[in-house]
């Protein structure tokens, strides 16, 4: 029953209906904002709640919700009146990592809904279009994409030589850039298709209906380059593939040239057919991997000088933040750029660099903070230390105000910060009953919203825990 009231008090126990499609909000907010801005900003907007004339976003840190505030608030409140003409006002909360996992699992099926009806309107917004801003001439090269970059030059200048070319590689590596690199370059004299796998199905299952199917075949099949992104994503009936299948079969026959990415090898796509898969590996089949530490650095020095371009000013990002950026965000090219540009951002709006501690909070959601490095024994040597007691006395049965506040800190942290369950933290605590522990956590909770001096101290102690031992340069 404790329990119970316990996920309660952690779920956002109020959780509204939501109408509002806030996948297709976003992706008119890329249209109308860019990319970029997109990439930094607004994507990591989550729609929380809605009300009935505001709604509840949640963003990562304090930061985004500032600059977000001070330059986009505006067109994202046009932009959802579009769709709700009674929304009035946005109001922001900041979401910590472990809401964010609660959220996930109790509201999972409400999330997966609007997911699977919103990615047919994302991809609209992808269907046939050639970004022009992503091109082989602004593409960093390092030994992790080097053979991907290269067998894409070859195809587009080299016509059918490999055929199907295969990229895979995990999100953000540059595989979509590649894409649009291919597409830009041979749309100069060829017929080209550029096409996400999402927008593939929506399209046949539209002409179906509509009875449209001839039109839909012949649109495919006259092209002389297709482009397909994201093919694992390719996850329809039968009759769909099998259409894939042949339209894939005859443009091959008449010498067109195919191009594909996904995130997984050929043989690894899960819902795809056989023959298909053996078509693809039939190709050249190239990988783009982790970017290394050398093409990270390069990246950064070449969207410093670009931003430095961009504003007059001269922005200046330590060579000690920069190191710290290139070993710290090291899985995902779009994520090293997104790093640098909150960095910059930060400057512009204080007009001073950002230290190291201040960098590690701008980039706080994109560091790689393992939880499963945060244990009991962290928690409470960091809580003594910040309180200046000794881990005995915590742990004590002594009631002194002195002891009690910091011992209820640190099983309130303990609660929000691990998976453990009351009992354990319990144990942990010297044997506390569980009752014990709720009481410590609603009682912090309470003393969070009336005192200042606690959210900041709770803050403080959450960074530290956060950012210690493998997190600590
Ligand atoms: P994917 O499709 O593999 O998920 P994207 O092609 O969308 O990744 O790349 C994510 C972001 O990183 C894009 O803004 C892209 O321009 C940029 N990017 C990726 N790789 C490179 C690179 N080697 N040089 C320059 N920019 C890159
Ligand atoms: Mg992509």
């Amino acid at each position: 029953m404790f329990s119970k009231e316990m996920n309660n008090t952690f779920t956002s126990k109020n959780f509204v209906k939501i109408n509002l499609d806030w996948s297709l909000i976003q992706s008119e907010l890329k249209s109308k904002l860019g990319s970029e801005v997109y990439e930094s900003w607004i994507r990591k907007i989550n729609l929380t709640e809605e009300f009935n004339n505001y709604i509840l976003l949640s963003v990562p840190t304090r930061f985004i919700r500032d600059w977000i505030t001070s330059r986009y608030l505006d067109q994202i409140l046009q932009t959802i009146k579009k769709h709700k003409k009674e929304i009035i006002r946005i109001e922001f909360k900041i979401s910590d990592n472990n809401e964010k996992n609660i959220q996930k699992s109790t509201n999972f099926s409400q999330k997966e809904i609007i997911k699977n009806v919103s990615f047919l309107q994302d991809s609209y917004l992808q269907y046939n279009r050639i970004d022009p801003n992503k091109r082989f001439e602004n593409f960093l090269l390092g030994s992790s994409n080097k053979i991907a970059f290269e067998a894409s030059t070859k195809v587009s200048e080299n016509f059918s030589h490999y055929n199907p070319l295969y990229i895979y590689g995990g999100v953000g590596l540059g595989k979509t850039h590649l894409l649009n690199s291919i597409g830009h370059e041979m749309n100069k004299n060829k017929k080209v298709m550029f096409i996400s796998a999402e927008r593939f199905m929506y399209q046949f299952v539209k002409s179906i209906k509509s009875n449209d199917m001839v039109k839909f075949k012949e649109y495919f099949r006259n092209t002389d380059v297709l482009i397909i992104d994201d093919i694992q994503f390719m996850n329809g009936k039968e009759a769909m593939q099998e259409e894939f299948f042949h339209t894939f079969n005859a443009l091959l026959d008449k010498g067109s040239q195919i191009i594909v990415s996904a995130d997984r090898p050929p043989n690894k796509l899960s819902r795809i057919q056989e023959r298909i898969k053996s078509r693809f590996s039939g190709g050249l089949v190239v990988e783009i991997q982790k970017p290394e530490y050398d093409l990270r650095k390069k990246i950064i020095n070449h969207k410093i000088d670009e931003l430095i371009s961009l504003y007059s000013d001269k922005i200046n990002i330590s060579e000690e933040i920069q190191n710290f950026i290139s070993s710290k965000i090291n899985s995902n090219v779009r994520e090293l750029i997104g790093a640098i540009n909150r960095v910059i951002s930060f400057s512009r709006i204080y007009n001073k660099l950002p230290s190291l501690a201040e960098t590690k909070i701008i980039l706080k959601d994109l560091l790689n903070i393992n939880e499963n490095n945060v244990t009991i024994d962290l928690i409470q040597t960091i809580v003594c230390r910040f309180f200046k007691i000794s881990k005995n006395e915590m742990l004590s049965s002594r009631r002194s105000r002195y002891l009690v506040r910091p011992r209820q800190t640190a099983i309130y942290l303990t609660k929000i910060l691990t998976t453990k369950s009351l009992p354990e933290i319990g144990r942990e605590f010297s044997n506390r009953d569980h009752t014990t522990i709720i009481h410590s956590v609603k009682t912090i909770e309470k003393l969070k919203e009336k005192d200042s001096n606690m959210c900041e101290n709770i803050s403080k102690l959450k960074n530290l825990i956060l950012y210690n031992k493998g997190n600590e340069v």
